[in-house]
Formats: C-alpha cells, sequence, structure tokens
C-alpha cells in the first residue's frame, strides 16, 4: 500500500483539512468580533487573514496536492478567507460607525459652557461723561480746545485777573515747575484749571468765540475720598456781542437738561466772586433724582441732595471786562460768559460714585460697569 503520492493525500495535510480550516475561520471570526477598536481589528486582521497566518499558510500548501485534490482544497480555503474578509469588513463598519458616533458626542460643542474669554477693556467714564459733555455743546456750535497742561503763570493766573498776591497762586494749591538750571521762579507751572485755554482760545481767535476746553488740571491736594491732585475739569466759553447772563443761563439750563434728561432739569445762580468773571456766580442744577420735590417734604427725603433739592455744579459768570483786555478784545463791543465744573464730581454724583480714589486707581473692576460706552 504505498502510492507515490499518498503523502500528498489531503486528509493527511493537517492544515487542509476541512475541519482544521473552519477552525481558522472560526477563530478569525471570533478575534475580529472580539477587537473593541479599529487598532485590536487591525492586530486581528494580521494575525487571521495576513501573509503569515493559519489561513494564509494553509493555502500554500493546496500547490503540493496532487490535481484532484486541489480543487476542493482550493475552494475550502478559498471560502474559508472570504468568510474572513467578509467579517473583518462588517466588523470595520461597525467600529468606524461607533467611533464616527463617540467622536459626534464627545465633540460636541456645549454653547452653554463657559468660555475662555479675553475681556474687553472699557473706557474710563471720566473719558466718556467728558466727551459726552462736549458732545452736548459741539452739537451748539461750540469748538472743543485744548491746551498746554504745563502751563506758563501768565496764562494761568495774571491774565486771568488773579494777581502776583491772590491765594491761588501760593504753593498750597499750585505745583510751581523749576526751571531747566533748578530755578524756582521759572514762571512755569501745571495748569490749575482750564481757563488758560479760554486766554489762549481768545487770543487765537478774532470773536465770536464758542469754544469749550475739557481738560486735566493740578493742585497740591493729597490723594483722599474726595481730593485728587490730578483731576478733570471742563470749561465753556463765549465771546460775541451782546451776550448777557440770560444766555449763560440758557446754556446751563440745556446741559443740564441734555445730561440728566426729563423734565424738571434747570439750574440756578447764587452770587459769589471769581477774579475771572464780573458778575460771578455759583451754579446749581436741580437734584436729578427728587427734582427737588424733597425740600419740605419730610415723608420723602432725598439723599443724593440731602432734602435741600439742589446740587452745586460749578463756577460760572460774564467774562471779566480786564480778561477780555488781556486778550486784545474790546469790552465796549463784545462781552462773554463763562462756566466750569469737575468732571469727577460730576461722575460721583451722577454714577452714586463714592470714593474718589475709585476713578484714579485704574482699576477695570471700576470702569467696566460703565461699559463700552463709544
Ligand atoms: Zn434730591
Amino acid at each position: 500500500m504505498s502510492a507515490p503520492n499518498k503523502s500528498y493525500d489531503p486528509v493527511e495535510v493537517e492544515a487542509l483539512k476541512p475541519q482544521e480550516i473552519e477552525r481558522m475561520r472560526d477563530e478569525a471570526i471570533a478575534a475580529f468580533a472580539a477587537a473593541t477598536d479599529l487598532e485590536q481589528l487591525r492586530e486581528a486582521r494580521t494575525a487571521h487573514g495576513g501573509d503569515r497566518s493559519p489561513l494564509a499558510l494553509a493555502n500554500r500548501e493546496i500547490g503540493a496536492l496532487p490535481p484532484h485534490a486541489k480543487a476542493d482544497a482550493g475552494k475550502r480555503v478559498g471560502q474559508a478567507r472570504g468568510a474572513v474578509n467578509k467579517a473583518f469588513k462588517e466588523r470595520q463598519e461597525q467600529l468606524e460607525a461607533e467611533r464616527d458616533a463617540r467622536m459626534l458626542v464627545e465633540e460636541a460643542v456645549d454653547v452653554s459652557l463657559p468660555y475662555d474669554r479675553i475681556p474687553a477693556g472699557a473706557r474710563h467714564p471720566l473719558t466718556t461723561l467728558s466727551e459726552r459733555i462736549e458732545d452736548i455743546f459741539t452739537a451748539m456750535g461750540y469748538e472743543v480746545a485744548e491746551g498746554p497742561e504745563v502751563e506758563a503763570e501768565w496764562f494761568n493766573f495774571d491774565a486771568l485777573n488773579i494777581g502776583p498776591d491772590h491765594p491761588a497762586r501760593t504753593e498750597q494749591d499750585t505745583f510751581f515747575v523749576r526751571g531747566p538750571h533748578g530755578e524756582e521762579d521759572s514762571g512755569v507751572v501745571l495748569r490749575t484749571h482750564t481757563s488758560p485755554v479760554q486766554i489762549r482760545s481768545m487770543l487765537d481767535r478774532e470773536p465770536p468765540v464758542y469754544v469749550i476746553c475739557p481738560g486735566r488740571v493740578y493742585r497740591t491736594d493729597e490723594l483722599d475720598a474726595t481730593h485728587t491732585p490730578v483731576f478733570h475739569q471742563v470749561e465753556l466759553l463765549a465771546v460775541d456781542e451782546g451776550l448777557t447772563m440770560a444766555d449763560l443761563k440758557g446754556t446751563l439750563d440745556h446741559m443740564v437738561r441734555e445730561l440728566f434728561g426729563g423734565e424738571g432739569m434747570k439750574t440756578r445762580l447764587r452770587p459769589n466772586h471769581f477774579p475771572f468773571t464780573e458778575p460771578s456766580a455759583e451754579m446749581d442744577m436741580v437734584c436729578y433724582v427728587c427734582r427737588g420735590e424733597s425740600v419740605g417734604n419730610p415723608d420723602r427725603p432725598c439723599r443724593t441732595c440731602s432734602s435741600e433739592g439742589w446740587i452745586e455744579l460749578g463756577g460760572c459768570g460774564m467774562v471779566n471786562p480786564k480778561v477780555l483786555v488781556a486778550c486784545g478784545i474790546d469790552p465796549e463791543k463784545y462781552s462773554g460768559y463763562a462756566f466750569g465744573f469737575g468732571i469727577e464730581r460730576m461722575l460721583m454724583f451722577r454714577h452714586n460714585v463714592q470714593d474718589m480714589r475709585d476713578m484714579v486707581e485704574g482699576d477695570v473692576r471700576f470702569t467696566r460697569p460703565f461699559g463700552m460706552e463709544i
């Protein structure tokens, strides 16, 4: 019983036995099913469907079979490999679909989550309030005028009828600037008010002059809740033929109506004295909270005005003829009115700011609530 090709009987080739091929096929399909991600599936495919896999090795044995046995073995191995390939593709599609679904969930954007944001800065309320006041007056035809903060004494004092002996010139109020060689009487100061801009405006222009002068001014005050050595003023000057206190009063009334809105906003004038105006007055505006209704009305007290009905705003008056003369303007032909007030003070009562230091310290927590007013 020895045939030359006995050893090629497929029954004798272990790897090509039908049950062996089924086992390899089932192992491969089970390995694909067990893969829980695409990486594991790739590894399973290398092990069970690659060039060195049992089925691939079995396939090589077919060539050695006698011709009559090749077809059967080839068919069995081919079917098994087809089934393995199909199982791989199906599992691959499943796992890819799972991955895509997971990515959709994991990478979904929750629009309600807080996000990293770069906070936008806010303009300082002193700037926006100052610009709002400028807008009121430029709408009426006034021109915004500016001048130097380091100013000649003549512009800051003399031209404004503040003589050399005036208390405002003493060192208690004024920052004097030393000269280039350390000399104390350099004649230069940090301006103590924006009034020198009025002088410069009158010297630069021929009447009529209508200017508003906002700007930074300096006094030798310690920084505390109600004082700061650097603060802001806005002053207004009108010089024309025939101007009277009535024009001044109407202008002030218009300003407080524009700034505080609503009915009943008005101003009143109380006699006072300033060197650069004659006559001079303190200007008050009606309390913008109670509109004066707290006066004599203990049932409706007002904290803003202490139930007085009025809030002090600043100083004003008709331009002193001496000031007009100093600026080369004929006081027989022209008259003028002027007023000025502090922006910090206006901001304090307009927005209930309690401490002036908040305005100076530059903390964005102070400026941000005022918003991005442009
Ligand atoms: Zn009030």
